[in-house]
């Protein structure tokens, strides 16, 4: 099995390295490639990366509501 963690790069991980065969969100076995991730706001994981995104629309939608509105004035490039 290898688990692609989706970060700034692509980690292929075991599922030894990441301690879990198992979607924290819905529980299921990772395919034979998968992407995971964790979430970025309570720190579980290893989630899909599908699931992950789900979980934070509706676990987090306050926090990602205020994250967007902290960034959202900020220019997409530092040298803008
Ligand atoms: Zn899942
Ligand atoms: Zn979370």
């Amino acid at each position: 099995m290898i688990i692609l963690w989706r970060d700034s790069w692509l980690k292929p991980l075991s599922d030894f390295d990441i301690g879990s065969e198992n979607c924290k969100y819905c529980k299921e076995e990772f395919a034979e490639l998968d992407f995971v991730m964790s979430c970025d706001f309570c720190e579980i994981g290893p989630m899909h990366d599908r699931c992950a995104n789900r979980h934070i629309l509706t676990d987090h939608a306050n926090e990602l509501g205020a994250k967007i509105k902290a960034h959202k004035d900020k220019p997409l490039h530092g040298y803008q």
